[in-house]
């Protein structure tokens, strides 16, 4: 097929009709699940000035360095597209001081956002996200049930294989001590480590603990663990979250090294991940080792650090965000089944431009009393239309010919039994409704 002139801007997608029954499911599991928890929506703004994420997300991350969108208004504002959606709810807490109301707070959103990403399988440029955020609570029982609510919302969508990933990245307190002697281990590894980790750990070591290139592997493995220098504060909080997450019985593992690209999060930090295992076969076709293959469904922390960035206030919170493409992705692989959608009862079919001005009332009849009717208004075959009704399954075609529409009169045909009947066409809704009721 010849290409279209123009396409979709490089990363980003549309959302076709046979992708929207998935982001419908999403969301229809999504608001329920919020619901329950009591949480309230929010939609924030598309875009959002440029420094509400310098500051929120961090200067030095790779979200502000590499991926944002920036562009200046006519009124030589910075503005943003939005990369991530924590930052503007707590703008928004602050703007419409939220903080006077019952706490804590608890909102929900879902909407698209934009990363100037290198578009790969999975990763898009403009991608949606849920998310969830308590503001105003400090308690780990809440980062536990925050973890909880997004597993359910995956097994409820009935994505298999799901493994939470969990660790504690300290605070203020005493993440500043461990980032000195993390930067002092990796200072003496240097020439070890990827090109960008020698660039990345002066400003931000923890990074290099996230980083997926072979050569920093190993150093990775023997470097300091944030774990075993975490204040009482911190241990103390993380040891409930994981205490809390074992009484419930969510699937974990802790990984050191996971930091999360952003320097909002305090304490505890989690992704969560649909990893399919395949069985590999050796030469002689037998079952040999297993590879797996994770797929990042969300992720999200605590981020009491936020506040204070980007208002005047401390507030604890905790939040994270959950991927639709990925999760469709997921979906795709069980597959999901959807119901079939449901075929029209009737048919209307016309010839004529007088039989065609009365069908069209007659069709807001059968609208009106929710009967489901179909049509094909813009071709005049009556073959073609007959056509139309036996593939859309209709028991019922109504057709309004010239010699119809001058006396007033419609012709009902019963699709199983052939039989036909002449029919008032101001007493055609109600036959037909008596007819339907009869078959059910
Ligand atoms: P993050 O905000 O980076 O923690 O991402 C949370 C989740 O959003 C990830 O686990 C992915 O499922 C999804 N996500 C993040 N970035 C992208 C992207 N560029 N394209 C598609 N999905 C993404």
């Amino acid at each position: 097929m010849k290409q279209a002139k123009f396409q979709s801007p490089t990363g980003m997608h549309d959302v076709l009709p046979e992708t929207q029954k998935y982001f419908q499911r999403i969301y229809n599991v999504v608001e329920n699940m919020a619901n329950f928890y009591g949480f309230k929506r929010i939609d924030t703004p598309i875009v959002e000035n440029a420094e509400l994420f310098s500051r929120g997300v961090g200067i030095s991350t790779d979200i502000v360095q590499k991926q944002m969108y920036i562009f200046k208004t006519r009124g030589d504002d910075f503005l943003a597209l939005r990369p991530e959606g924590t930052a503007p709810v707590m703008r928004s807490f602050f703007q419409h001081g939220m903080f006077n109301l019952p706490q804590p707070l608890k909102l929900w959103y879902f909407g698209p956002f934009f990363r100037a990403e290198n578009p790969q399988a999975g990763r898009y440029r403009q991608f949606w996200q849920i998310g969830l955020e308590v503001l105003e609570e400090q308690n780990p029982a809440v980062d536990a049930q925050m973890i909880q609510i997004f597993y359910n919302i995956l097994q409820e969508l009935k994505i298999k294989n799901l493994i939470i990933e969990v660790n504690s990245i300290g605070d203020s307190q005493c993440r500043p001590y461990y980032k000195k002697l993390l930067s002092n281990y990796l200072r003496a590894r240097e020439s070890a480590l990827c090109g960008d980790c020698k660039k990345r750990f002066r400003k931000n070591p923890l990074r290099v603990l996230d980083c997926k290139d072979e050569k920093c592997q190993q150093i990775k493995s023997q470097a300091p663990q944030i774990l075993d220098h975490l204040c009482d504060e911190c241990n103390s909080h993380f040891k409930e979250v994981l205490e809390l997450l074992e009484e419930v019985g969510l699937p974990y593992r802790l990984n050191s090294y996971l930091v999360r690209g952003l320097d909002y999060y305090t304490k505890t930090v989690f992704e969560i991940f649909t990893e399919t295992i395949t069985k590999n076969k050796d030469q002689e076709g037998e079952q040999g080792d297993e590879s797996r293959k994770s797929l990042a469904l969300g992720g999200g922390g605590r981020y009491d650090a936020l506040a204070k960035l980007i208002g005047k206030k401390d507030v604890p919170a905790v939040g994270g965000a959950l991927g639709v493409e990925r999760i469709i992705q997921a979906m795709k692989a069980i597959p999901v089944k959807f119901p079939a959608e449901p075929n029209p009862h009737v048919f209307l079919a016309q010839l004529g431009s007088l039989a065609k001005r009365k069908s069209l009332k007659l069709f807001e009849d059968f609208r009106k009393e929710r009967i489901l009717i179909a049509e094909s208004f813009g071709r005049d075959s009556l073959k073609f239309q007959l056509n139309k009704a036996n593939k859309l399954g209709a028991r019922y075609v109504l057709i309004i010919g010239q010699k119809e529409a001058l006396e007033g009169m419609v012709i009902v045909k019963d699709m199983e039994s052939g039989k036909q009947d002449n029919v008032k066409i101001e007493k055609v809704v109600s036959e037909i409704k008596r007819k339907l009721k009869r078959h059910k």
